[in-house]
This record gives C-alpha cells, sequence and structure tokens, in this order.
C-alpha cells in the first residue's frame, strides 16, 4: 500500500506564525491531558510520599528516568509532588526505593498502570531494604 504525499508547499508568513501557534497550543493540551491521565491513573496522588496532589502542583515523573532511556508511555510515567521529583532525580527506581523503601510501599499502592516489571522492580527493592 503506497501512501501519496501531498507536496509540500510553502505557507504565506502569517499563515506559518497561525501554524507555530496552534502547535504550540496543541502542545499545551496535550501536556496536560497527559498529566490528568496520570493524575488519575495514580490515585491523585504523589506516588512517593503518598500526599494528595491538586493538579497545578503535580510533577510527572519518569519512573525509568529519561536519562536512562526511560520512555514516555503511560506505563513509565507517574505523578509527583515536587519535592518527590527533586529527591528522585535521575536515580533508577530500584537505587531510590533501596534508599527509601516507605516511598516504594507507596509507589507500589499509588502507581496502578505502571510496567508490571517496575512493580516486581520495586517490590523486590522495597523487601530488600527492609529486610536489611
Ligand atoms: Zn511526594
Amino acid at each position: 500500500m503506497s501512501r501519496h504525499r501531498a507536496p509540500r508547499i510553502p505557507l504565506p508568513r502569517a499563515a506559518r506564525r497561525v501554524s507555530r501557534r496552534i502547535r504550540h497550543l496543541f502542545r499545551r493540551e496535550h501536556k496536560r491531558a497527559v498529566k490528568r491521565a496520570t493524575m488519575r491513573d495514580c490515585c491523585r496522588r504523589c506516588v512517593y510520599c503518598g500526599a494528595p496532589l491538586a493538579l497545578d502542583f503535580a510533577t510527572i515523573d519518569h519512573v525509568f528516568p529519561l536519562a536512562h532511556g526511560g520512555d514516555q508511555s503511560p506505563g513509565n510515567l507517574v505523578v509527583a509532588c515536587a519535592p518527590c521529583n527533586r529527591l528522585k532525580g535521575d536515580m533508577l527506581p530500584q537505587e531510590f526505593f533501596m534508599r527509601y523503601p516507605h516511598a516504594g510501599q507507596n509507589f507500589l499502592a499509588y502507581a496502578r498502570v505502571v510496567h508490571r516489571a517496575l512493580k516486581r522492580g520495586a517490590k523486590r527493592a522495597v523487601s530488600l531494604a527492609l529486610a536489611a
């Protein structure tokens, strides 16, 4: 199946400005929609400290950090309060949960749709940390 591509016609300057503005609005709306969905998936709480979160104070955290090759899929996204997000920084989830097992316990309770592998890793890290 071949897809015919429309020839690229350069837009006049004014239209280019409008299209940039629309793109910007779409991106902002998309970000908000992602945040709202992630809030819902995380019981509207910071998944690390368990504090109830308002949409404006929630930040999106990549459980497996982007800096370590994590992705943008819903299975890797959670909401966290800003202090927890800063505390976690670019730490790998196992490392973070070993250091803060209570954050791991909250994560297991509230992060309902993250990848199963992330949950398994969190469970292991928490039980190791609490046994030590
Ligand atoms: Zn928090």
